[in-house]
């Protein structure tokens, strides 16, 4: 538990329930937020947070489209900005682009309005890149308080949170990804990778980039699909449909 406690508390100082449940991707104290279908199922999302990145997003795009998987991108709108291009290559190859803040504070302890205009100037950032705002959102460092997800949800934002951490941000290896994923997985999960760094553009994600590679292959040859999160979300609402097919 304790080791669980360390890896989740990101930003440090974790010491009471109340902290570690603001911080913990599953926890669910401070309101629900989505992190993935009922174990066993065969469905895997994979998402990729704080690009768009010159190269490794395009890089691990090619990635994607060898194995036809679609993914879900968390979207820093600070990097949106600089590179819309590759905002659009993301969205054109059929993937979803979500909200990851505009320049990525631990909003736990942002004041209610500066919550508020992080969430808006990345919407406008992606709306101006891709046409359209995102409907999903991701905080940074998985960091939330009720406040954080009442204000996503009247700007029209589903807080989407995830159960597997690939601990890609600090791996020495591709292999150290794939373990901790490995790890982690049971069945309906959705996978924590980086296709960025938050604190500038150009963080090295070739590990990453790599091990999605490795895991796609492997996890297919078991038999589990990989799903957007709109397609995962809509089939935790229709579990009926999901249990039989
Ligand atoms: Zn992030």
């Amino acid at each position: 538990m304790l080791g669980y406690l360390i890896g989740a508390g990101i930003a440090g100082g974790v010491a009471s329930a109340a902290g570690y449940q603001s911080m913990a991707p599953t926890g669910q104290w401070y309101g629900k937020t989505f992190t993935g279908l009922e174990r066993g199922s065969k469905s895997m999302a994979l998402t990729y947070d704080d690009g768009p990145n010159d190269p490794h997003t395009l890089r691990l795009l090619e990635v994607l489209a060898r194995h036809e998987v679609r993914a879900t991108f968390f979207m820093i709108g600070r990097y949106v900005e600089q590179r819309p291009d590759i905002v659009r290559e993301v969205v054109r190859a059929g993937h979803c682009a979500g909200n990851h803040t505009f320049s990525h504070p631990l909003l736990i302890f942002q004041p209610e309005m500066e919550i508020r205009s992080q969430l808006e100037r990345c919407e406008r950032a992606l709306a101006d890149a891709v046409g359209e705002p995102a409907h999903l959102f991701r905080p940074p460092f998985g960091g939330r308080r009720p406040a954080v997800l009442r204000i996503a949800r009247e700007l029209g934002l589903e807080p989407v949170m995830w159960n597997v951490t690939g601990y890609d941000w600090s791996a020495p290896s591709v292999e150290h990804i794939e373990r901790k994923v490995a790890g982690q997985v049971r069945g309906g999960d959705v996978v924590l990778l980086h296709d960025g760094g938050h604190l500038a553009m150009g963080a090295d994600r070739s590990r990453t980039v790599t091990a999605s590679d490795r895991l796609i292959a492997r996890y297919k040859a078991e038999g589990r699909e990989f799903v957007t999160i709109p397609e995962m979300v809509q089939r935790a609402e229709r579990p009926q449909l999901s249990a039989v097919s």
